[in-house]
């Protein structure tokens, strides 16, 4: 029996006529001031659908004219946006329900735009609305309701709201559903204690799985979102749509959209067996692929590789993972990669004795809180991501800045006196756990570490006497963001795929280290300069569209091998070209898809200027990322590191101390970056400090007055 919405006080109410969804769009966005209850419709002009698509491009727009040069991520007037895009919807196409959110991160200062599945911002669109912006912060715990079957929007007191997210899938059956079939057409957004206390805060965006008969979840993870979205005291975003149907966008031309699909359906069924298996195993395939190329985490990124990979590899999850069911985290994704855990027993914390549905692990996860600290116990690594989960912290940043403290620990810097007892070494799981159920109740070490790599890093320095450079060159962060888990040290590539981002290292702009370190096929600057100017455009298209980017090369045609850029997989780029042609009716070609990121990513460095940020200074990289920093680390690798200071230095390693190599190859290692920089600022029209040319800006068509004046404070 389900409860009705009128036991929930309304604070404010807004009725609306759902508009038809038209070629992708509604032409609608939503706006939600949370300080005064404003709820009001904001139209999607030609403009903005013209230079910035939808998804993250709408995010930037919106916020760009909604915040001040100087807005905090915890003022009342940052806005936290969701959107999907004009793709977002279609069932014809695996991978088509991506929602991009996008704030003032509480780690970077500047915009973070982060990509989910789950269902919310197709439904939202299907309830009527492009985008939702949210501003203001509310006096009180609310909720958002977006009825789109009622066409009815409110914000209501939710004294009764669960804040843990394993919590949110049952009260929104209980008293949201009104009806069996409303939980298909449902979604939530929802944090978690832990995003309260911490500014490594994820959003988990829900989707109903009919077959295990409960809702799951999937994480916008990175930046700190859930950390605004609790700041501003919201509980859940709460979406219903009317039923989905497969012609729900509207599109141009669907038989052009269900031949692309067809094409990569089959696809993955003639070869995802033979490939990665992601129908199996999702992207924890990675694992044991990575530790044998010597590019998994390992201890905080000092190693690539570890003998105890196999126990949490892709195999390990193949065998916990349930299989069979349909794990895609929209409709129609037969790549189905977002399995789960069922049935595991929660060892430890509030939850103990609970049985729940652990989502994931995927590979960032198991590298993160797994290798990366040293834990290759599966059970483990499923009970710090079940509390990440529920608590609403991201994985990512979990996992590296645990590293970073346990490699301070081994170091010294800490102790049991300074952890509050936490005997944070390598390894040891208990701790672990115990450091994030800290972070969740802003208790003790953890509420320090909850703060980020970044914060730790002056903290230590400050308070424990940490020696700066050290913390500085093994704390991974850039731009206040904690690495994602790739170690970059032997692809110069990678290192500007991490440094030269407009949001921080996260490896959803450029995933450079096959094509450079394995391949070798960017043996100039000027190559490397190309991949990072086209990779970054095209990954970050999919963010504008509301697409996912694992069907684009987690499967490939096998034919691909003869193509003459078999890295770009040209047949997929064509089917992405037919899918946007045929939602929109815009006829365009492959290059336009890279000139339709570039506007937008030249607009989110102008984005970062304006908040004083996103100059040549900001692309800097902690050098553990570049090279080996300890002793240790270097003679782990010393075979490798001795020849290249033979072969590119022509110095003879038999006459230094390991000290000397270490400073020779540093020297040099820091030297290339620098000279990456150089070749990748030119390619993508930027000064050599980094800035967007007034040139750049007019050729992209974003030379706005207040755009123009941003880059004319630095030329
Ligand atoms: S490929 Fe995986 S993550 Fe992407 S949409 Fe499909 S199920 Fe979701």
């Amino acid at each position: 029996m389900t409860q009705s919405t009128h036991f929930r006080r309304v604070l404010a109410e807004y009725t609306y006529t759902v508009p038809p969804v038209e070629r992708g769009y509604t032409g609608q966005t939503l706006y939600v001031n949370l300080s005064d209850y404003t709820i009001a419709a904001k139209p999607v002009t030609d403009e903005m659908k013209e230079k910035f698509i939808g998804g993250r491009g709408f995010g930037l727009w919106l916020l760009w004219h909604g915040t001040r040069d100087n807005t905090k991520w915890n003022d009342p007037e940052n806005e936290i946006i969701i959107s999907s895009g004009p793709i977002g919807g279609i069932t014809q196409y695996p991978g088509s329900g991506k929602s991009l959110v996008v704030t003032i991160s509480p780690l970077t200062d500047i915009v973070i735009d982060s990509n989910v599945g789950g269902h919310f911002g197709p439904l939202l669109k299907f309830a009527g609305w492009d985008a939702i912006e949210i501003q203001g912060k509310a006096d009180r715990e609310v909720i958002v309701v977006i009825d789109g079957q009622k066409g009815r929007i409110t914000i209501e007191e939710a004294p009764d709201a669960p804040v843990d997210t394993h919590l949110v899938g049952e009260w929104l059956i209980r008293q949201m559903a009104e009806k069996e079939e409303d939980r298909y057409f449902m979604s939530a957004v929802s944090a978690g204690q832990g995003a309260e206390h911490t500014r490594i805060g994820c959003l988990n965006f829900a989707f109903y799985d009919r077959r295990r008969g409960a809702f799951r979840f999937k994480q916008a993870g990175r930046g700190g979102t859930g950390t605004v979205f609790r700041d501003k005291r919201i509980k859940a975003l709460v979406v219903k749509s009317p039923p989905v149907r497969a012609d729900s966008v509207h599109p141009a031309d669907p038989e052009r959209i269900a031949r692309a699909g067809m094409r990569l359906h089959k696809e993955i069924h003639d070869y995802d067996d033979s490939q990665n298996r992601m129908r199996r195993r999702g992207t924890t395939y990675l694992v044991q692929i990575m530790s044998d190329y010597d590019l998994l985490p390992v201890h905080n990124f000092k190693y690539g590789s570890h003998p105890d990979a196999v126990k949490i590899n892709g195999d390990v999850w193949e065998a916990r993972f349930t299989q069979g069911l349909p794990d895609g985290c929209w409709y129609g994704c037969t790549m189905s990669c977002s399995h789960a855990v069922d049935r595991y027993t929660v060892r430890t914390g509030p939850y103990k004795g609970q049985t729940v549905i652990v989502d994931g692990p995927e590979y960032e996860t198991v590298a993160g809180v797994g290798s990366n600290c040293g834990i290759f116990d599966p059970d483990a690594i499923l009970e710090i991501n079940f509390y990440c989960d529920t608590y609403g912290i991201d994985t990512i940043s979990f996992g590296t800045l645990t590293a970073f403290v346990m490699e301070c620990y081994e170091a010294g810097i800490l102790d049991k006196e300074k952890t509050g007892g936490l005997e944070l070494r390598f390894g040891n799981a208990d701790a672990a756990i115990e450091l994030l159920h800290q972070m969740a109740r802003g208790e003790g070490f953890g509420k320090i570490a909850g703060q980020g790599v970044r914060f730790m890093k002056k903290y230590f320095v400050e308070h424990f006497g940490a020696d700066p450079q050290f913390v500085q060159d093994i704390g991974m962060e850039a731009k206040g963001l904690e690495y994602s888990e790739y170690v970059s040290k032997e692809s110069l590539a990678q290192q500007g795929g991490y440094g030269l981002t407009n949001k921080g290292p996260q490896h959803d702009e450029a995933w450079l280290i096959f094509m450079d370190m394995v391949s070798n096929l960017l043996p100039t600057f000027e190559d490397k300069a190309e991949a990072l100017h086209y990779f970054p455009m095209f990954r970050t298209w999919f963010g504008l569209v509301g697409h996912c980017k694992l069907p684009w090369n987690d499967i490939i045609p096998p034919d691909n091998k003869y193509t003459p850029e078999p890295a770009k997989i040209p047949a997929h780029v064509q089917n992405y070209v037919d899918l946007f042609s045929g939602v929109t009716g815009k006829e365009i070609t492959r290059e336009d898809l890279i000139t339709m990121s570039e506007r937008v990513y030249n607009f989110q460095r102008v984005f970062n200027l304006r908040r004083g940020y996103g100059r040549r200074e900001h692309d800097n990289v902690p050098y553990r990322s570049m090279g080996p920093v300890t002793v240790e680390e270097y003679e782990s690798r010393a075979e490798r590191y001795d020849r290249q200071l033979r072969e590119l230095l022509g110095l003879d390693p038999t006459t230094m101390t390991t000290q000397e190599k270490l400073a020779a190859l540093r020297k040099y290692r820091e030297e290339q970056y620098e000279r990456l920089k150089d070749a990748v600022y030119a390619r993508r029209g930027w000064t050599r400090d980094g800035v967007p040319t007034v040139e750049t800006l007019r050729r992209l068509g974003i030379d706005y007055p207040d755009v123009v004046a941003v880059v004319q404070r630095y030329l």
